[in-house]
């Protein structure tokens, strides 16, 4: 065993890490990540890596953007914190929320700050209870998203995710929540079934549910337009224009979750745009404000806006809030984020290196553990695989994506497993075409050490 560092010593002694098992971890130790630059971050030993997941799909502007560091630095001095409850507010929450509604892909009234993704999602069930408990719809409180689905963990994010582990011994999902087929092509596709069959399929099962439920008692339908944690899932052209179709038909609410797929990473502003979402509400986080400082969002349409203030004259408040809700330093590094995306084009830069990256994905392809490439804009992944024809998965616990992992970190590429088997790249989006280029040799070599 190598021997830790004394920082690896005392995180283990004391931190608990999500997403981690942790009995392996207390032989390894996490990776002490020291600085970082650019796309770059170094370790505490000083060695350099490309951040091929832009952390966790969200240091959009890489790691030293001097403008973000000069805007929380000038909001710090001058007001580190406001709250907006009750009557109080500051300039930049307005600031940061004309920008967003400016920018959005449905006509939004308002925006509700708060500070993760779990959280947005979560005042998505909220506020969709609330709004249909406003408009006399008090049966509508069921809200459909999809297996492999990632929305968060609080309990109702987490009871919306559709992954094993964020149910499996925390006694969720609870009751509102159902799950509806995930749209993954490569695996999920009946032997002989095309694209468009397979999504006819799909939208199908969703109207079958819709009405096994009851359509008066289904609220809304959640969904990533770009499944990421749970496995980077583009789905198959038109598939969201059946599953609209469908929520249309039963006057369902549709919430887009950008939290990954916002602010130019599929190549649009957002992911709905990209796969012809007409959403009613989306919610939003991580390259919000390049993470650089946690903040998220929630947008509110005008009849949703106008239900909440029917509603909020009955008791004489709208009860719900954090005390972050719209920090100033947050909404400030936001606010200029979005100003720069503005101002570099940063839709106009992906769109320019994404034939690159989307190229170089799908060579991988031609590697003989990868069953399957596949990418969109500046997201993509291999789902690796024992036998290509069969698309025979890996024995779990062979840790197959684990040792693609650390077979990258040795060349010096951090990039992550998820679910075992399936390997993501989510560069910061300021990546340049030999930074892409730097990315996808890098992971060759590390497929061909594991091979
Ligand atoms: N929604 C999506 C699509 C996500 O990818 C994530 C996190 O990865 C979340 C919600 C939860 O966000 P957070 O980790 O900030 O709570």
């Amino acid at each position: 065993m190598t021997s830790l560092s004394n920082a690896a010593v005392r995180d283990i002694e004391t931190v608990i890490h999500p997403y981690t098992n942790l009995d392996a971890f207390r032989g390894t130790g996490p990776m002490i990540i020291e600085r970082g630059e650019g796309i770059h971050v170094w370790d505490a030993d000083g060695r350099k890596y490309i951040e091929g997941l832009a952390g966790l799909w969200c240091t959009s502007l890489g790691y030293n953007e001097p403008e973000l560091i000069e805007a929380a630095t000038e909001q710090l001095r001058q007001l580190p914190f406001t709250h907006v409850f009750g009557g109080k507010s500051h300039e930049r929450a307005a600031e940061l929320a004309e920008k967003l509604k400016a920018i959005v892909p449905h006509k939004a009234s308002k925006i509700l700050f708060c500070g993760s993704g779990s959280e947005a999602n979560d005042q998505q069930v909220k506020l969709v209870w609330y709004y249909n408990n406003a408009r006399g719809q008090t049966k509508r409180k069921k809200i459909i998203s999809r297996q492999r689905a990632y929305h968060g963990v609080t309990v109702a994010s987490a009871s919306l995710t559709g992954l094993l582990p964020n149910h499996r011994d925390f006694d969720l999902p609870l009751s509102f929540a159902r799950h509806t087929d995930c749209p993954h092509y490569y695996r999920y596709a009946e032997p002989g079934e095309t694209e468009d069959e397979f999504t006819t399929r799909l939208a199908q099962n969703l109207e079958k549910m819709i009405i096994e439920e009851d359509p008066e008692t289904v609220a809304a339908f959640i969904a990533e337009p770009i499944m990421g944690a749970g496995g980077v899932i583009i789905p198959p052209e038109g598939y969201f224009q059946k599953i609209q179709a469908v929520l249309d038909k039963y006057g369902i609410y549709f919430i887009a979750d950008e939290v990954i797929c916002g602010f130019a990473r599929t190549g649009n502003m957002f992911g709905s745009q990209t796969f012809g979402i007409k959403p009613d509400s989306i919610s939003v986080a991580k390259a919000l404000s390049s993470a650089y400082v946690p903040i998220a969002a929630v947008t509110i349409g005008e009849d949703m806006y106008q239900a909440m203030l029917d509603e909020s004259k009955k008791i004489g408040t709208f009860g719900h809030g954090f005390t972050y809700t719209a920090h100033p330093v947050a909404a400030a590094v936001a606010a200029k984020t979005l100003e720069i995306y503005d101002k570099r084009n940063i839709v106009g830069h992906v769109r320019s290196v994404a034939p690159k990256f989307e190229a170089r994905v799908a060579r991988l392809a031609e590697h003989p553990l990868v069953g399957h490439a596949r990418a969109k804009g500046l997201i993509g992944a291999i789902e690796l695989v024992a036998e290509k024809t069969s698309k025979r998965s890996f024995d779990p616990a062979a840790g197959i994506g684990a040792a693609v992992v650390k077979a990258a970190e040795k060349h010096g590429l951090i990039v992550r497993a998820l679910g075992g088997d399936i390997v993501a790249f989510c560069p910061p989006l300021i990546v340049k075409d030999a930074d892409i280029d730097d990315i996808f040799d890098r992971a060759e070599h590390a497929l061909d050490d594991v091979e």
